[in-house]
């Protein structure tokens, strides 16, 4: 008689929605490793391609210089490769989808991969708090992308095209909101709750 050995752990997928500043990526850096998925940043992986200087970073890099969105056909390949190669998707997106048309496209991959969304968290917080947030980020890690005129048109971005996407997955029965005001510990407190 065989066996097979079950999975020790099924699939998840987590997003991490918000607006520029709001601590995606800090709060994505935590869940991940508590909920053993694999952390999958599309700003990470755009910044690798610009650093190793690769045709995709070439053409990447002065869009994101200027706070604009790359293509949604090159990012959904960029994340169609990464998540084709998970031999179980358990994965949280930081940054992606960013648009309407990402959050299809994903939709349409992860059923392909036999996968689907288990939820996404939306970090809120108020636009003052954001703008003064990105400008120190800016001072203290040198990210080109974080001068002030540049901040403005990414929040004008993130709230014409990704802002959208909460009613998305509002309607779908996805969406998790929290509060994204106070020490790092404090709101990670909150992003564990609301996924019990
Ligand atoms: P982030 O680190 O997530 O703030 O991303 C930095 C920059 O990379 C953004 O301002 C965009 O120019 C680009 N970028 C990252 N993720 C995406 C995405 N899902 N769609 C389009 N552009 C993206």
């Amino acid at each position: 008689m065989t066996t097979s050995t079950p999975s020790p752990l099924s699939s998840e997928v987590l997003l991490l929605v918000g607006p520029p500043g709001a601590g995606k990526g800090t709060q994505a850096e935590k869940l991940a490793r508590a909920r053993r998925l694999k952390k999958l940043s599309t700003g990470d992986m755009l910044r690798d391609h610009v650093a190793q200087g690769t045709a995709l970073g070439q053409a990447a890099k002065t869009v994101m210089d200027a706070g604009e969105l790359v293509s949604d056909a090159l990012i959904i390949e960029m994340v169609r490769g990464e998540l084709s190669r998970q031999p179980t998707v358990r994965v949280l997106l930081d940054g992606f989808p960013r648009t309407v048309v990402q959050a299809e496209a994903l939709d349409a991959l992860l059923s392909e991969l036999g996968a689907a969304i288990t939820a996404v968290v939306l970090i809120e917080v108020s636009a003052d708090e954001l703008v003064a947030r990105i400008v120190k980020r800016a001072h203290e890690q040198g990210r080109t992308d974080d001068d002030e005129e540049t901040v403005r048109t990414r929040m004008q971005v993130y709230s014409d095209q990704t802002a959208p996407l909460i009613a998305y997955y509002e309607g779908r029965g996805k969406l998790r909101r929290v509060g994204g005001i106070g020490k790092v510990e404090e709101v990670f407190a909150r992003v564990s709750e609301v996924l019990l």
